[in-house]
């Protein structure tokens, strides 16, 4: 549905525009976030976006889109994230092949998710080749397990943004409501204490030498840290 523009405050018009100036003289950027379910990547994300005028791609939020639209991809893929296993190379590979070329991608982007796998990196590594592009940095969000139970069990979630919230540590205005959008929220099927293990165990067995293929891009966060310290990190990780 068309947006109905003079419903707009000009001075927002205003901002936007300037913002959209900024982002035309912005070098291109194409940034990894790695790190445990639950340490932050999703939080951190909007304001990475912003400041850096890329697309944020989560593979985990496209899936769950599939999921609840029953596409084939997204009844093939629900299995496998009901159990916190990862899904195939092929599909999430494909979702990042397409996702990538749309036009808010202009600039680069933000993985979110992806690549989970070596195999996904080296295909991803391909695909940007082919391009003449490349990954600038790989951000290393490290939180220590036994943090991210509660921080993940207490989590709630706007499936429309991918905006989430926690109950105790950064709770919506209104409990159980978007702050923007005031749809409700969800919890997610995955967001429990037992599919949480398997989760952090493909984590530690498959997503870490992701990190090590990626060595020399590497910025690692102390991500346990408060939200905005853990910005000025990636701030200056960025810069
Ligand atoms: P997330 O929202 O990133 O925690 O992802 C939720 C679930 O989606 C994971 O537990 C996996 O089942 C699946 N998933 C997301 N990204 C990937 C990926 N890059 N490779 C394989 N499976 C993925």
């Amino acid at each position: 549905m068309p947006i109905d523009l003079s419903e707009v405050p000009t001075h927002e018009l205003m901002k936007e525009i300037q913002h959209r100036l900024d982002c035309g003289n912005k070098p291109d950027k194409r940034v990894i976030l790695i790190g445990p379910p639950g340490c932050g990547k999703g939080t951190q994300s909007p304001r990475i976006k912003y400041e850096h005028c890329l697309c944020h791609l989560a593979t985990g939020d496209m899936l769950r889109a599939a999921v609840a639209a029953k596409t084939p991809l997204g009844l093939e893929a629900k299995k496998a994230m009901d159990a916190g296993a990862l899904v195939s190379d092929d599909i999430v590979v494909g979702l990042i092949e397409e996702a990538t070329q749309q036009p808010e991608c202009a600039k680069g982007f933000i993985l979110d998710g992806f690549p989970r796998t070596v195999v996904q990196a080296k295909k991803l590594d391909e695909m940007l080749a082919k391009r003449g592009q490349g990954i600038d940095k790989v951000l290393d969000f490290v939180v220590p397990d036994a943090l991210l139970v509660e921080r993940v069990t207490g989590r709630w979630v706007h499936p429309g943004s991918g905006r989430s919230y926690h109950e105790k540590f950064a709770p919506p205005k209104v409990t159980g409501v978007d702050d923007i959008t005031g749809e409700p929220l969800i919890k997610r099927k995955d967001d429990n204490a037992d599919t949480l293990k398997a989760r952090l165990a493909a984590f530690h067995s498959q997503t870490t030498p992701v990190i090590e293929h990626y060595a020399k891009k590497v910025v690692v966060l102390k991500a346990d840290r408060p939200q905005d310290e853990v910005a000025r990190s990636i701030a200056a990780a960025l810069a």
